[in-house]
């Protein structure tokens, strides 16, 4: 069920964003697995924007299809995204609000990492989608690196070179390192909106140093379905992806990561992982049973009434 207020329709209106008349391209197979054969599971998102979440029928893979181009992406970041969630949520939400929750973010969040990075010798870090830089220069402080952060977004780039970082603004699926190396990279509240996961962690793997470790977190689409027990209102054009623990450790495998440590944040939504690298395990997929019981739980949610 799509749960739109009349106010936060009227806000989200006021946008005057034409959603449906952007350039989008049909995904025809999974990013994960490579299978062709999809469920269409939504065809709103929590907006109201015309938009389908398809699951992958082999691995559970859910993702938005079709969806917009990079270039659609970059300019719905340069001035949409963040007007957008602040209609949504009724108050202003920008490069400077969202330092505070970055702060504490980034706080709770080196307190995990903080047992990895004890042996010394890490010197680099790069922060992917790192918005404000708020988190990468609280990681870089932490534990004495010197830090780099790439995001797509003008507004938070120039946030964050203000802390001293050096920036790059763009997509890392598009921008090119060369020969450089990071002992440390951290993708944090943003593998979601990736366009390309496993090219992202393909060449994230690259990226690391022999010694390297890789810091990724998640939003559960399960837990972001089950707590406001609407399917429709987990997804957001934001969005392109919807991982489970289930195809976020595949994903991992494949890109021949070792999750050394997975935590259940404290929000509940979240789930971060600790990772290595390791060997590719190119098999690695969720079992069928994991993506029946998605698929069942799915229209659970979307027929039977809240509990
Ligand atoms: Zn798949």
């Amino acid at each position: 069920m799509v749960t739109i207020s009349a106010e936060r329709k009227d806000r989200i209106a006021a946008l005057d964003y034409g959603y449906a008349a952007q350039p989008k391209q049909a995904l025809t197979s999974c990013n994960l697995c490579g299978a062709a054969e999809f469920a269409i599971l939504t065809h709103r998102d929590r907006y109201g924007y015309p938009v389908q979440a398809h699951a992958c029928r082999r691995c559970g893979l859910v993702f938005l299809n079709p969806r917009m181009t990079a270039e659609a992406y970059g300019r719905f970041y340069n001035g949409i995204y963040r007007p957008l969630v602040s209609a949504f949520h009724g108050r202003l939400i920008d490069a400077r609000t969202i330092q505070d929750e970055q702060r504490e973010y980034a706080i709770e969040r080196a307190g995990f990492v903080r047992p990895f990075m004890s042996s010394a010798g890490r010197t680099t870090l790069l922060d992917i989608g790192g918005s404000t830089g708020v988190v990468a220069a609280h990681f870089a402080r932490e534990f004495g690196l010197k830090g780099t952060l790439i995001d797509p977004a003008p507004l938070e780039v120039e946030e964050a070179k203000r802390l001293g970082l050096e920036t790059v603004t763009g997509l890392v699926e598009e921008y090119d390192f060369g020969a450089r190396r990071f002992d440390v990279v951290i993708i944090c509240q943003t593998v979601d909106h990736l366009l390309d996961v496993a090219g992202t962690l393909t060449r994230v793997r690259q990226l690391l140093s022999d010694r390297g470790l890789l810091f990724i977190d998640i939003v559960d689409f399960r837990a972001a379905y089950l707590r406001n027990w609407s399917v429709e209102d987990a997804i957001k054009i934001d969005h392109p992806y919807y991982l489970t623990e289930q195809t976020m450790v595949a994903y991992l495998r494949r890109s021949a990561f070792e999750v050394l440590r997975s935590d259940y944040a404290a929000d509940h939504l979240h789930v971060s992982y600790m990772c290595r690298p390791g060997a590719a395990d190119a098999g690695a997929m969720p079992g069928a049973a994991s993506v029946d019981e998605l698929l069942r739980e799915v229209r659970f949610v979307q027929n039977a009434p809240r509990p």
